[in-house]
């Protein structure tokens, strides 16, 4: 057993792949797979998606699709986020697509999108330029998908009507949650995430949305120790035993992705329920357990029926942050693959 090890199940990650296509209802798939895929390893669900039919991979930087394009050599990878003018040489080189998504230079030599800011507030162009020859698509971005399908129509609206002169292009405006939720956005293609990691876009269960985890985190107990009334666990004495109590340490901490916030959650030890106690640390938690149980027994962070969705609660966060910030650095971690 490595102290934290990761599990990305491929089988259910190209199943969300067949959900998401079904959905979209001809419209192209494009898997994103910013952030080493969600952090689940970007090459991995790259392949996956890709075979199961999504015919584009969505990144946020030029860094990012230059690691890809060494594995990919054929497909088309888009850079979503901003490019600065050193960059874009290299993006040529690797015959990348950019977006623009602030007023300057449309950058020449590669295949361009053009971001409106439909109501983000964040990326994009109030209006169209005119547009050049080399521009290929056109998106926004919606700000409520997952919240307020209302608001996202709005900005679905502004958007056709802005581009409703240049049907030729490709014109992608739905992240996962509109690609779910409101068949309406679904236009040419859909730059589809979190549901492909088997993630609800709207923080509940995704089975709901016929999707699956794809993701499972374990580690062990390394110590189990008996505290008397009075001791404590961890920095801070914030978990103070006031009865006779087992714990069971984990090493795994908050420098892996197990979030500091995360004290009060639950963890599967040996398969049943139990609850994290006491500050979290850089390399190590603790879990209130019911009578001793054996080092080396394992514990589920996640998967097994423990969602993602759940932590999230507790923390007050999404599961994009959670995920995202699982650390899969080797000297950290061992991931591996499976295809169940
Ligand atoms: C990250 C991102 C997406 C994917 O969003 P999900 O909610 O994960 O599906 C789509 N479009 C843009 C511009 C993004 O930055």
């Amino acid at each position: 057993m490595h102290r934290s090890e990761l599990t990305v199940d491929l089988g259910a990650f190209r199943r969300n792949v067949r959900r998401l296509l079904g959905a979209l209802e001809g419209a192209e798939l494009w898997a994103v797979v910013k952030a080493n895929g969600y952090g689940h390893g970007a090459a991995d669900v790259s392949r996956a998606a890709l075979a199961e039919g999504a015919s584009a991979l969505c990144l946020a930087t030029v860094a990012e699709a230059l690691v890809l394009r060494l594995e990919f050599p054929g497909v088309r990878l888009i850079v979503m986020g901003p490019t600065t003018p050193d960059e874009v040489a290299a993006a040529r080189e690797a015959r990348l697509e950019l977006t623009v998504v602030s007023d300057g230079e449309i950058p020449e030599g590669l295949p361009v999108h053009i971001k409106l800011d439909t109501g983000m507030g964040r990326w994009g162009l109030a209006e169209l330029p005119g547009t050049p020859v080399h521009v290929v698509g056109l998106m926004t971005h919606f700000a409520t998908a997952d919240t307020d399908l209302g608001f996202a129509a709005e900005q679905l609206e502004r958007f056709v009507a802005a581009t409703a002169a240049h049907a030729h292009l490709t014109r992608h405006v739905a992240n996962s949650a509109a690609a779910l939720r409101l068949p309406s956005a679904r236009l040419d293609a859909a730059r589809c995430g979190l549901a492909l990691y088997g993630l609800s876009p709207f923080g509940g269960d995704p089975a709901q949305e016929g999707l699956e985890p794809v993701l499972a985190w374990r580690s062990y107990l390394a110590r189990v120790v008996r505290l008397a009334p009075g001791e404590s666990t961890g920095y801070g004495r914030r978990f103070l035993a006031d009865r006779e109590t087992w714990i069971g340490v984990a090493p795994v901490g908050y420098a892996d992705g197990f979030r500091r916030d995360l004290t009060g959650t639950e963890v599967l030890v040996l398969g049943e329920r139990r609850r994290v106690v006491g500050t979290i640390s850089m390399d190590a938690f603790a879990i209130e357990l019911p009578h001793e149980l054996p080092v080396g027994a394992p514990v589920t962070l996640l998967g097994e029926g423990l969602l993602a969705e759940e932590h999230a609660r507790v923390a007050e966060t999404i599961t994009y942050e959670l995920v995202t910030g699982v650390n899969s650095d080797p000297t950290r971690a061992r991931r591996t693959t499976v295809d169940a």
